[in-house]
């Protein structure tokens, strides 16, 4: 009797350690379009109003709930997101369903044609939309919290290289040019000439990693996929689109047979660590294209291979969930007092007065903007564990050879990462691609946290993917 007492005591023990319950899960998509006429702030040297939607914004909304804790997911049709929207969402979720700011996890795909989101132009903020951007993510969560079911989980990754290619090359001794600031003898340029390029100056990360989700009867509820790709582009000036971001959404929901389901089935493609990484072959002017066609090629072929994936991996209910966040606190690049008397000085000619003014132009703008700036800025950090599986994240543009590190390094079975995920935090480059220099280093507000940034923000990753893990 005894025995048998002791054996049930175990089976509980263990099915609780398991998780307190299978593990639940809802998903919806919350519409971000902005209206006509809103500022589409897409790179740093192209800006202009919404005059086309070619395809709808989303929030695509992802939430887990293993009876214990509930962690959510928002991936966003914008090209990078203010820390104060994603700060007005969390509140707003904080009200709504007591979900903890560090349980959610919201990012930015990075598509280009789309608002920045961001108080880094040089016109007015778009406050109107700012407030409605973060209202619709927190209902996106809501709705998907809404439906929470009973729901399997499964993961994998297939490398997938053919859709990426690292942008910065080392560039042939006589090809070095002035950069903004008239430093001569850069080793690496973003997006040289063929004639001028002569190698990668950093790796890729070919991997297509897939989170599938599905109702407990096996029908898919949603499949959340990360790729290190930047975006692909080549739309006409003034189109709103979500870019190979929302194809992905569409193919995968078509090729997993899951149109018209009720509650619909949400596709999800998030963005790895692409910071230095686009679709553009150099090598191959043939390959070179973007646009709305391409961008279908890519997602069409991503979601082809997330469908194999999904086909051969194993999905389980018993997944326990955890949530970790931190801020770290990293010094900004502020110009110095000789930097600023130059930014001063052009900023007083007549070049400065064109619409299209010349690059020194823009960067003395930016060297302005970046004087402003407080000396150290918190940099969120985030880890959330699905089971065996953690996904890391960080604010900023990352690159690739970061995001292979922090793979490498993690003591999690399986790990991928989300960029530019609650807050902005600028490029990321290393202390070495610092050294070599080339657009992603300059400083601007698109780049402004210190040189080491990198190994600093890498290692404390590494560490909240442990802690996570309870290790
Ligand atoms: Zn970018």
């Amino acid at each position: 009797m005894k025995s048998i007492l002791l054996g049930a005591f175990a089976l509980f023990a263990a099915s609780s350690m398991a998780g307190a319950a299978p593990v639940r899960a809802g998903a919806a998509t919350s519409n971000i379009t902005p209206d006509m006429g809103v500022v589409l702030d897409g790179t740093i040297m192209k800006i202009g109003p919404a005059k086309h939607v070619h395809d709808e914004l989303h929030a695509r909304c992802l939430v887990l709930d293993d009876g214990t804790t509930r962690i959510a997911f928002a991936v966003c049709d914008v090209t990078m997101m203010a820390p104060e929207i994603v700060a007005e969402a969390k509140a707003l979720l904080k009200k709504s369903l007591d979900l903890p700011p560090e349980n959610i996890l919201i990012s930015a795909t990075h598509t280009h044609s789309a608002p920045r989101a961001l108080n880094i132009g040089f016109g007015p903020a778009n406050e109107a939309y700012h407030h409605f951007l973060a209202r619709r993510i927190a209902e996106g969560i809501q709705r998907a919290a809404f439906l929470l079911a009973p729901a399997k989980i499964g993961w994998g990754g297939v490398n997938k290289p053919e859709f990426v290619f690292n942008r910065r090359w080392f560039v042939k001794t006589d090809s070095k040019r002035a950069n903004p600031f008239g430093r001569i003898g850069e080793r690496v340029q973003f997006g040289p000439s063929l004639a001028d390029a002569e190698k990668p100056s950093g790796p890729v990360d070919p991997e297509l990693f897939v989170l599938s989700v599905q109702h407990a009867d096996g029908r898919p509820l949603c499949v959340l996929a990360n790729y290190g790709l930047h975006y692909i582009g080549g739309v006409p000036t003034g189109h709103v689109s979500a870019d190979y971001f929302g194809v992905f959404a569409d193919c995968i929901q078509e090729k997993l047979h899951a149109d018209r389901q009720d509650p619909p089935f949400v596709g999800i493609m998030s963005n790895g660590t692409s910071g230095d990484v686009n679709g553009v072959n150099l090598k191959d002017p043939n390959k070179r294209k973007a646009g709305y066609a391409r961008m279908h090629e890519v997602a069409d072929d991503l979601a082809s291979a997330a469908v194999e994936v999904i086909g051969r991996i194993e999905h389980r209910s018993d997944v326990e969930l955890g949530a970790k966040l931190t801020q770290l606190p990293l010094h900004v690049r502020k110009p110095g007092a000789d930097q600023v008397a130059w930014a001063q000085s052009l900023l007083g000619t007549e070049e400065a007065k064109k619409t299209n003014p010349s690059r020194p132009i823009i960067y003395a703008r930016e060297t302005m903007g970046l004087s402003e700036y407080p000396d150290t800025l918190p940099i969120t950090l985030q880890a959330l564990r699905i089971g065996d599986l953690t996904i890391a994240s960080a604010p900023c543009e990352v690159f690739a050879v970061t995001g292979l590190a922090i793979k490498k390094e993690s003591m999690a079975k399986a790990t991928f990462t989300i960029e530019l995920a609650n807050g902005y935090g600028g490029y990321l480059p290393t202390p070495e691609q610092h050294e070599y220099g080339g657009y992603e280093t300059w400083p601007a507000r698109s780049s402004f946290l210190e040189v080491e940034a990198e190994p600093k923000i890498r290692a404390t990753l590494v560490e909240l993917i442990r802690e996570v893990n309870g290790k």
